[in-house]
């Protein structure tokens, strides 16, 4: 079990944010400092830390983060022109917060995917 976050906060709404969506396994809320128009983190309520974390036991929460993800496009109408969904993992990954979520971002062109590293 990781140690709980700022998310676990938000989870259990013990701090304020916009949150968009909650059931049993996840919670989705805007990003406090949105890098799109659309810019939204849906997170399992369990507090996994890291992709590193995820076992078998995480895949309905991490299934339903797909699905949610799906649906909040639809409701933020960015679902026609497409997103990005993004999970960081790690120090290399550039994970600030290790309780495991998903970036929905969208409503504008987001880009070329990475800036590429050469390969030594
Ligand atoms: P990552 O770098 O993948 O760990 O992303 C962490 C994200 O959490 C960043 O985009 C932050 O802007 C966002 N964030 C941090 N604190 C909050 C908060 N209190 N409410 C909403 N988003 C937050």
């Amino acid at each position: 079990m990781a140690t709980e976050t700022i998310f676990t906060k938000i989870i259990n709404k013990e701090l304020p944010s916009d949150m968009l969506y909650q059931d049993e396994l996840v919670t989705a809320f805007r990003d406090i400092n949105p890098a799109m128009p659309t810019h939204v983190l849906i997170v399992p309520n369990e507090p996994i830390a890291s992709n590193a974390d995820v076992t078998e036991a995480h895949e309905a929460a991490m299934g339903r983060m797909h699905t949610v993800a799906r649906k909040l496009a639809e409701d933020e109408g960015i679902a026609q022109d497409g997103y990005r969904l993004i999970i960081n993992c790690g120090e290399n990954g550039r994970q600030e917060v290790p309780h495991i979520h998903m970036h929905l971002l969208g409503g504008a062109n987001v880009g070329p995917m990475l800036i590429r590293q050469k390969s030594s």
